[in-house]
Order: structure tokens, then sequence, then C-alpha cells
């Protein structure tokens, strides 16, 4: 990352931590394929394992129900899918709920076919509509086969978390499976499987300051899995199959315990935040700050400003050297209105910038966005005078 210019993007992808790093050149040194016997792929098996201890404990679950994936997109479309097993038994997931809110990978329904999907509201704070969830869980004709639920805890735009211990207890009262995105959430609020969290987490390395590239699913058990979405050899207890990514987990391992201790510093990202958003409003006293009536993750601030076209807004900041997003931007530079503020009901707020920071962001950063924001506004000002 060039020293000069502030990154705010941390929820697009975090900068590769220290450790991550050198974990990785480690992992580099090993040449032998983990699945080898000979001491060699013992000592990549060990770099694996060790990897699976730390993702492991930022779940809250155990090493043996971790299984690696290539991101978490992957990990969405291995679990959201019709076809699982208990053992040898097959079991059908006949209906998939997600949230209008959710990630491109949960909301399109992985492997279900899109009559199978239903998706329920979430209210003008971006939270799941409880009343829909349950209405659409209490319906569900268990004759067919089994209820999936697929969740995100924390959103990628706005960062408004969700109440997913109680959506977790609402959907095992109905005999459901809940999986949870916690791909944002991961190193910003404790995520815990083993105490009602879930069924299933999705986690990805990289927005965690490990590699891109690399992402988890981690089971409360491994009892009842999903049919593999990638078969081949019997890696990942046949659950993922090919041979690991071993540089790339080693590196995701050593993101995930640095994200566990770093919980211990959310209160100083808040901190920082909460300065990107005063800016905000007091450059811009007409500015809506989204998600901010409920609780959000401590480094996301979402954000318009009348007259302000987010995308040209954001290509200003590029060439000031601020790095953020307009919308979630999170596929292939494409930006559109954000289906995150449809679901929210703000019809059509194209015009929104996302500010994501993490711990190394500082007064230079902030420094940086204030001037960017202020000169972008005269901008605004002056073409509304000439129109
Ligand atoms: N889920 C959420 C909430 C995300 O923000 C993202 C990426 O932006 C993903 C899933 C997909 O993660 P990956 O890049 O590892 O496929």
């Amino acid at each position: 990352m060039a020293a000069s210019r502030a990154y705010l993007d941390h929820n697009a992808s975090a900068p590769l931590l220290p450790a991550a790093r050198a974990a990785m050149l480690a992992a580099l040194e090993v040449d032998a394929n983990p699945s080898s016997v000979h001491a060699d792929g013992r000592s990549a098996r060990r770099m694996v394992d060790g990897a699976r201890r730390d993702v492991a404990a930022l779940a809250g679950g155990k090493p043996e129900h971790v299984v690696f994936t290539s991101g978490a997109t992957e990990a969405a479309s291995m679990l959201l899918s019709p076809d699982w097993r208990m053992g040898k038994a097959p079991v059908r997931m006949a209906r998939l709920i997600v949230s209008a809110a959710d990630h491109p990978c949960v909301l399109n329904g992985g492997r279900f076919a899109p009559d199978a999907v239903t998706r329920v509201g979430v209210d003008a704070d971006g939270i799941v509509d409880m009343v829909a969830l349950e209405h659409e869980l209490a319906g569900h004709d268990s004759a067919q086969g089994l209820v999936l639920v697929a969740i995100h805890a924390a959103n990628n735009e706005t960062g408004v978390i969700q109440p997913v211990g109680d959506i977790a207890a609402l959907v095992k009262a109905n005999g459901g499976v809940l999986v949870v995105d916690a791909v944002q959430a991961a190193g910003r609020i404790p995520l815990d499987i083993s105490d009602g969290y879930g069924d299933f987490l999705i986690l990805s390395s990289h927005k965690i300051g490990g590699p891109k590239g690399v992402g988890a699913v981690v089971g409360v058990s491994d009892l009842m899995m999903p049919v593999p979405l990638v078969s081949g050899g019997g890696q990942e207890k046949g659950f993922r199959a090919g041979t690991e990514n071993v540089s790339g987990i080693a590196g995701f391992g050593a993101a995930a315990r640095e994200a566990l201790t770093g919980l211990a510093g959310v209160d100083g990202i808040r901190s920082m935040r909460d300065a990107f958003e005063r800016v905000v409003v007091e450059l811009a006293p007409d500015a809506s700050i989204f998600g901010n009536r409920t609780e959000r993750l401590c480094n996301t601030l979402f954000f318009a400003v009348p007259g302000l076209k987010a995308e040209t807004a954001q290509i200003a900041f590029d060439l000031a050297g601020v790095s953020l997003s307009a919308g979630s931007a999170c596929s292939s530079g494409k930006v559109g209105p954000s289906h995150v503020l449809k679901a929210m009901g703000h019809g059509e707020a194209a015009g929104a910038l996302r500010v994501s920071i993490g711990p190394d962001t500082g007064e230079a950063e902030l420094k940086a966005f204030e001037q960017a924001l202020r000169a972008h506004l005269v901008r605004r000002d002056g073409r509304e005078r000439a129109a």
C-alpha cells in the first residue's frame, strides 16, 4: 500500500498484516504437499493444522470442524446447497431463506433453484424482519425437507449488526439450519459458534488482514454436511477436495490470531470512525448516515450527501489519494445503486459512499479525507451556483 495514500476500504479488503506475510513466506519455504507422509509433507501439514486451530479459535469452534476454501464466496456456494448428507444418508434442504441485504454470494442462493429461495426484508435500520422470518419458518412444510437460513452477521456496506443469537434461536426452534456469513464481523465483534451463534460460519481471510483467495466454513459439528462443491481427493475430510493452499492458509491463520487479539482494540477504531462521521456531518450537515440508529461495526461509515454523485465523488477522492468505496463496489469495479439501501427503503439512494477503516487508520487519513471531501463539496456548490 502506498504510504502517501489514505486507504479507507478495509471492508473491501484489509491490508495484509505483517504477521500474515511472515507466515506466508515461511510456508512458501516448504515445498511439500501437506498430504505427503514424509517429513516435508508433515511440515506443510503442521502449518495447515496450526492455521486450522487459529481459525477455529476466532469462530469459537473446533479445529476439526474447519473446512478451508478459496474464499467466502466458495464457502457460501458450498453451504447453500439443497443436497446434504448425514454420514452416507442423503438429507434434503427444501428451502433457503436469505435476507434482502445479504452479500450477493448469499443473496444469489448458491446451488438452490431460484424458486426455492425466499428473501426476507430488513427494516429501515437494516435489521432482518424477524416477524417475516418467523412466518416463513413456521409456514415451511417439513415433509418437503429441511429449511436452511443464511444471514450475514454484519453488513459489508452499512456495518449494521444482526441479532444473530435471536435469529439462531428462531431457526433452531423451527428445526432449521443456520449459516452465518461472519465475513465482516470477524475480528470486529466476538463470534462464538459454540454458544448459539448458528450452525455454520463463513469467514474470509482478506477481510481480516490475511491474503485474498482463502476462506473457511466453521461448523458447530460435521455430522451433517453439504454434498461437496469441489470433489476429487480426500482433502479437508472429503468436504473440499484439492491440494491445500498452504501459504494462503498459513497467512489466514496468522491473521485470525491477530483478529482475535485485536478485538480488545475495537473502541479505539470506533472513536476514529466517529471522527470521520463528525467530519461528514460538519462539512455536510444535510448528509444521511446509514445504519447509525442501531448497532454498527466499529469501523464502518456509510453516508450520502444530497447532490453528491457517489461515482464522481469516488473518483475525486481517488485523485486526492483517498481510497474508499461507492456502494458496495465489491464486484469488478462496478458501481450501481446499493441493494442494501434499497432493502432499507432508501429507494434511489445511489449516492452513498463507504469509509471502512482499520486499527492503523489515524489522523493523517482523517485529514486527507476531510480535505478531499471539503474540496469536492466546494466544487459541488460551485456547480449548483452555476446551474
Ligand atoms: N460476505 C460478505 C459480507 C462480504 O463482505 C464479502 C466480500 O466482500 C463476501 C461474503 C465474499 O468474500 P470473498 O471475497 O472471500 O469471496
